[in-house]
């Protein structure tokens, strides 16, 4: 999978590796190559157009880190980019928190890898988690279906509900549901009945054995063979049923890759594991530096410019530490922390990371700051004179009154400003008191 999508993102960066820098056409032109390398890969369009928004913003308005080739971090901002599109850094660990049993329901279309993938989590769950794991299978329509679970349970070693003829599937459910009890399973995994395209029977009857049987976690099974398909079969099922995660299988095989990197975005959901072929054991945890990483193939250089970029940070929170064992924290200094702020999810993602802030937060929660916020305030920041940021007691009520016209605000919202500046001076000037041990970190927290 993802070779071809590999093969035009290589091309895209030898083309700009070797140059000494880069223009904003130089980007342009690298951005607009990469968003038909993922057109042409099955991505849907709208996680296409968020993609290249969020890199060209990366690409054109990040700093030059100087020790780095313009080209490699081009290269880092795109794999960035993969890595947020397919969900974020850390995998999304599977929930086992229940009274026992923890149910597992799988949902999915015949044929999407759904009965294979029951057999390949109840594997895992045994091996890996150590737990007692018990399998159903729900489709009453295929006694083959039930067959096989029941053969592949034999195969790994693990408990099946005895197959009754004649049952519905919620009466299976709650069958399985007693067994399960009684017999001390930690985890159920029900296998529901798939049917070859969406049908309102099927989505409720599934619904209703969600509703009897309670899932901690309710998992799409779809193929990443099948594209776009594969993307709105998982949004349909979504709609119906509280779907926890995806599994996507035929990760193995050599499709294009467009339902992996669309999946997330268009329907919200967590990927939890692949497919990765037949066998009972290829199941593998979803993890997206993972596959972003095998998408680009640049391994080394992703390293190396994160590196580089830590280092950079390292030596500007040095920086600030100084200023700020100094007592000298200007308007300056808060705008850089605010488009910081901005970059790090917003006020909840960085305040919660500094120490005696928990106080400033709820006041700031009081006096209706909130992220819409950051970008006011940058506006009235960046409306005074260089001179007003570094001494903030030169605004006086002309000044004011001018700096407020000139961000599009009222008076009342420079003074908000001002006084969290002088909250942040006083909050500086406590770190500072206890020698400064921790003012390095602390810079680095707020992003300074
Ligand atoms: P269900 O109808 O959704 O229950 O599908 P099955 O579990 O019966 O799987 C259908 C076929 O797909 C079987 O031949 C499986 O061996 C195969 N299959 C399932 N998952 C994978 C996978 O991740 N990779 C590959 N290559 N084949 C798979």
């Amino acid at each position: 999978m993802f070779e071809a999508l590999n093969e035009r993102l290589t091309g895209v960066f030898d083309r700009i590796t070797g140059r000494g820098a880069l223009s904003e056409k130089d980007v342009a032109e690298a951005m607009r190559e990469v968003r038909v390398a993922l057109l042409e890969a099955d991505v849907a369009l709208p996680v296409v157009k968020d993609f290249i928004a969020f890199a060209t913003e990366r690409a054109t308005g990040e700093e030059v880190i100087r020790s780095v080739k313009p080209a490699d971090q081009v290269i880092k901002i795109v794999y960035d980019g993969l890595v947020e599109m397919l969900g974020g850094e850390e995998p999304v660990p599977i929930n086992l928190n229940a009274n026992p049993p923890a149910v597992f329901l799988m949902a999915g279309l015949q044929g999407s890898g759904k009965t294979t993938t029951s057999a390949k989590l109840a594997l895992r769950l045994t091996k890996v988690e150590k737990k007692k794991v018990m399998m159903a299978s729900l489709d009453t329509r295929r006694p083959a279906a039930m067959e096989q679970l029941a053969t592949l349970g034999r195969q790994i070693d693990v408990a099946t509900l005895p197959i009754v003829q004649g049952e519905s599937a919620v009466q299976i459910t709650r069958r399985a549901l007693q067994a399960a009890k009684l017999q001390g399973f930690d985890v159920l995994i029900l296998d529901t009945a798939g049917r070859i395209t969406l049908d309102e029977a099927l989505m409720a009857e599934v619904a209703e054995v969600a509703a009897v049987s309670r899932p901690v976690e309710t998992l799409l099974v779809a193929d990443s063979l099948t594209g776009q398909d594969a993307v709105r079969t998982a949004k349909a099922f979504h709609e119906r049923l509280p779907l926890t995660g995806l599994v996507l299988t035929r990760a193995d095989g050599d499709g294009r890759g467009g339902a992996m990197l669309s999946m997330r975005a268009v329907t919200g959901l967590p990927i939890k594991f692949l497919g990765a072929g037949e066998k009972v054991d290829a199941l593998d945890v979803f993890d997206a530096r993972r596959v972003a990483g095998r998408i680009l193939g640049q391994g080394d250089i992703v390293a190396l410019v994160e590196k580089a970029s830590q280092e950079l940070d390292q030596a500007k929170a040095e920086k600030m530490a100084r200023k700020l064992a100094k007592g000298q924290f200007d308007l300056d200094d808060l705008a850089a922390q605010l488009d910081q702020m901005k970059r790090m999810g917003g006020l909840q993602g960085i305040m919660g990371l500094l120490p005696g802030v928990a106080k400033m937060k709820a006041q700031m929660a009081e006096t209706g700051v909130d992220d819409r916020m950051i970008s006011r305030q940058q506006a009235i920041i960046s409306s005074m004179t260089k001179a007003e940021r570094k001494k903030p007691d030169l605004l006086n009520a002309s000044r004011k009154r001018r700096v407020a016209a000139g961000a599009g605000v009222e008076v009342q919202d420079i003074n908000r400003l001002l006084k969290q500046h002088r909250q942040m001076q006083d909050a500086v000037k406590m770190m500072t008191r206890g020698g400064g041990k921790n003012l390095a970190r602390m810079a680095q927290a707020m992003g300074l």
